[in-house]
């Protein structure tokens, strides 16, 4: 029987990349997302891959969420933790509302998510959690100390997840993309984009969200077992742990 995943915010940007290629690859998927009704249901018309809106900052909402996922596809075997959100700003005009969305999403929105469903891995000694972080979580971003903050703890939570996951068959990974050129990044002045973003990408253009998704399959593969609490930089050379 196909394994289950679950990809929050699978239905647009690079989790929608995500949901796809992991649908190639033979899994059953179930996309998460926040409340875009409109570009989930064409997500869902076009791919076949169901959508299940709930926020992943709130935990009960999670956990109802999972229950209704698990009723209609089964134990979920692979988690990632793609949703996130931006909200930038200096921090002398950081307000603690900006600070306080963005790590409810970005960082507890992790432990919301891989709570419910660790139990679940653990008796059936097979789990795959694949957190999506960011290069600015590695190298911190001017403008970002919210996301920065949040992407940074992702990794924590990536390694210290891995130890107690391991005897249990259970791997816990990070990716952290650089650029890639979804709606977040699209919505950057094309101005900065082109002539101060790009020009520091090594590889000369913005990453593409599929090659973020195949660093997720391999990640969530059966014989990917050896590889936990790694962290994937996918950001074309610009910067390097
Ligand atoms: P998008 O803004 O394109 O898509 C975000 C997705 O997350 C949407 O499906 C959205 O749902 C969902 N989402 C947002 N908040 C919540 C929430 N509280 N609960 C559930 N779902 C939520 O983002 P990207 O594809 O660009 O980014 C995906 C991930 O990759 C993020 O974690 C981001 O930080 C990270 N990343 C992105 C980079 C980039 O260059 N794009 C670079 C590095 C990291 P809805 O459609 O309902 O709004």
């Amino acid at each position: 029987m196909a394994k289950v995943a679950l990809v929050t915010g699978g239905s647009r940007g690079i989790g929608a990349a995500i949901s796809v290629a992991l649908k190639a690859a033979g899994y059953e998927v179930a996309a998460n997302y926040a409340g875009n009704d409109e570009a989930a249901a064409a997500f869902t018309a076009e791919t076949g891959i169901p959508t299940y809106k709930w926020s992943v900052a709130d935990y009960d909402a999670c956990v109802e969420g999972i229950r209704r996922v698990e009723a209609d596809l089964g134990p979920i075997s692979v988690l990632v933790n793609n949703a996130g959100i931006t909200r930038d700003a200096m921090f002398h005009k950081m307000t603690p509302q900006q600070w306080k969305e963005v790590v409810d999403t970005n960082l507890t929105g992790l432990f919301n998510m891989t709570h419910p469903v660790w139990n679940g891995m653990r008796d059936r000694k097979f789990g795959r959690v694949i957190n999506i972080s960011s290069i600015n979580g590695q190298k911190g971003q001017a403008g970002q100390a919210n996301y920065s903050a949040a992407k940074a703890g992702d990794l924590g939570f990536t390694k210290a997840l891995a130890q107690e996951g391991a005897r249990a068959g259970i791997t816990v990974n990070a990716i952290c993309p650089g650029y890639i050129g979804t709606e977040m990044v699209r919505a950057i002045d094309e101005k900065v984009l082109n002539e101060r973003i790009i020009p520091q990408i090594p590889v000369g253009r913005l990453g593409e969200p599929e090659e973020i998704a195949r660093c997720v399959v391999f990640l969530a593969a059966d014989d990917a077992g050896f590889i936990t609490g790694a962290t994937i930089s996918a950001n074309g050379g610009q910067f390097f742990v």
